[in-house]
């Protein structure tokens, strides 16, 4: 499920295609940490100088970065057609949330995603699940957790919109007693699933993938602007951040130590996510063709066709695979979910965005090809379409005339140095200097 055009970890990164999800760290542990960057994201770090490029072949083979490709049977007859060519390999559409009103209220959408990880460990006999949660020494930052009881799975409800690199955590399941559940973003689960082709023993391991709908990941700069709006000067001041849930979708929430005392400040989703953490998506997502997990068994989403407005939280559920099917009804027959099945015009009708960002990804590649910048290549997920079929004259033009107004002020072609956070893990005082400084 890989194309390989870039034949080294460190040209991934140079050419802006890494996600950050952190398998290749999983795959050469010795040569690769992942780091907290401001600028990009998370990213390989080379633990020392390699004069020997060879090493990074399996590495390179799961990256997600460089390309992806489906291999599932076409001809499945269980397969919805209408969904087939924007949306990848669909068996059933459902709809709902967890039953547990608390974990619907704490989580990002309607809290499946929680509900089936605790399902599986409860009622599956797996052992546990592998994603992601807000550091406890630096909140704005993530790491990689497996989560073993329903309190851990608690503590990591709700979505970060910052870098997490969930695949750096492989080696937990690999080296799990039972089946884990692995959670992440569409790229991470597309990574997970490709690891499993050059270690076996992780292919024991992984009991069931569940990718979240994603629009792109924000880096670090992303959430010290939202810091800046909410006045907010120290970011080691910061003792928890809440990107939404809590309600659907929920407003952010930034606990900040004062003088006085703990403090909550927060902005309402729209200003959070669509004033300040959009605009700051790594470039990687602004050429991403799978937006909605299709590498993954369930994939979970927003609803977003309904009105938000008093309803407590609601889950968009796409069955992906025939594991995925025997999962979701283990989860549905234990109790954990609350489903309906749905129409499967739910799914456009609820993220028309992702189609239209699929097209624009379509133009920014072939400018990129055109221009000889190095850009991901995908097999079986139709672009082409979707720029011809769901975006305005005018927005096909931008799409063009942004890429190659970015190419050539040489952003893409420059070799960003990564400036790792890590150094002020105890304090992330000056990182909004910086912030300031690289935003200038
Ligand atoms: C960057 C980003 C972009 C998104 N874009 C969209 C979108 O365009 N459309 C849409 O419908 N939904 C989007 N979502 C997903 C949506 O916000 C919900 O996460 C999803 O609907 C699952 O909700 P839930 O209530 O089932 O999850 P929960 O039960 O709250 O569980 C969330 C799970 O996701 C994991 N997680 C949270 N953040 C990350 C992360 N950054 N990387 C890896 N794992 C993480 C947590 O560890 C937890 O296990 C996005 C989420 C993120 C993080
Ligand atoms: S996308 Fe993942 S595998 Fe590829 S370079 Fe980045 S962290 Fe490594
Ligand atoms: S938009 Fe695509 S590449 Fe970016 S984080 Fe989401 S799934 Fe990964």
């Amino acid at each position: 499920m890989r194309l390989t055009v870039l034949n080294s970890i460190d040209d991934i990164v140079a050419h802006r295609l890494c996600s950050g999800c952190g398998a290749c760290a999983y795959i050469s542990p010795d040569r690769y940490q992942m780091i907290d960057t401001a600028e990009h994201g998370r990213r390989p770090s080379r633990r020392r100088a390699h004069g020997d490029r060879t090493s990074d072949r399996d590495a390179v083979r799961v990256c997600p970065g460089v390309g992806l490709e489906h291999t599932f049977d076409r001809s499945d007859p269980g397969l919805i057609r209408d969904l087939l060519q924007g949306w990848g390999p669909v068996l059933e559409v459902w709809e709902g949330h967890a039953t547990d009103e608390s974990i619907r209220f704490n989580a990002s959408s309607g809290g499946a995603t929680s509900a089936i990880a605790m399902a599986c460990i409860e009622q599956g006999g797996m052992h546990g699940v592998l994603h992601i949660k807000a550091r406890s020494d630096a909140p704005i930052l993530n790491e990689t957790v497996l989560s073993t009881t329903r309190e851990e799975i608690l503590q990591a409800t709700g979505s970060r919109y910052a870098p997490a690199s969930p695949c750096d955590g492989l080696a937990l399941i690999e080296n799990a007693p039972g089946p884990c559940v692995f959670i992440g973003k569409p790229c991470d689960v597309a990574a997970a699933v490709s690891a499993q082709e050059v270690r076996p023993a992780l292919r024991q391991r992984i009991g069931v993938t569940i990718a979240f709908f994603c629009a792109g990941t924000p880096t670090t700069e992303g959430t010290m602007k939202l810091l800046e709006r909410l006045g907010v000067e120290d970011p080691s001041d910061v003792c928890e951040v809440r990107y939404r849930g809590n309600g659907w979708p929920g407003r952010t929430v930034v606990t900040v130590r004062t003088a006085e005392g703990d403090e909550t400040r927060t902005l309402g989703y729209e200003e959070s996510w669509g004033e300040i953490l959009t605009n700051h998506k790594q470039w990687r997502c602004k050429v991403c063709a799978d937006h909605t997990g299709e590498f993954a068994d369930i994939a979970v989403g927003d609803p977003w066709y309904r009105d938000t407005d008093g309803d407590p939280g609601r889950s968009l559920v796409l069955v992906r695979t025939e594991r995925g099917r025997q999962v979701l009804r283990l989860a549905m027959s234990a109790g954990y979910l609350t489903l309906k099945r749905a129409d499967p015009s739910i799914l456009p009708a609820s993220q028309p965005n992702l189609l239209r960002g699929r097209g624009v990804a379509w133009a920014r590649i072939l400018t990129c090809r055109l221009l000889g910048v190095p850009a991901p290549r995908y097999r079986g997920l139709p672009m082409f379409r979707y720029w011809w079929q769901t975006l305005t004259a005018s927005e096909k033009i931008r799409s063009v005339a942004g890429t190659l107004r970015r190419i050539l002020s040489r952003r893409l072609r420059v070799h960003l140095p990564l400036k790792s956070l890590e150094p002020r893990r105890h304090s992330l005082a000056t990182t909004a200097a910086e912030t300031r400084r690289l935003a200038a």
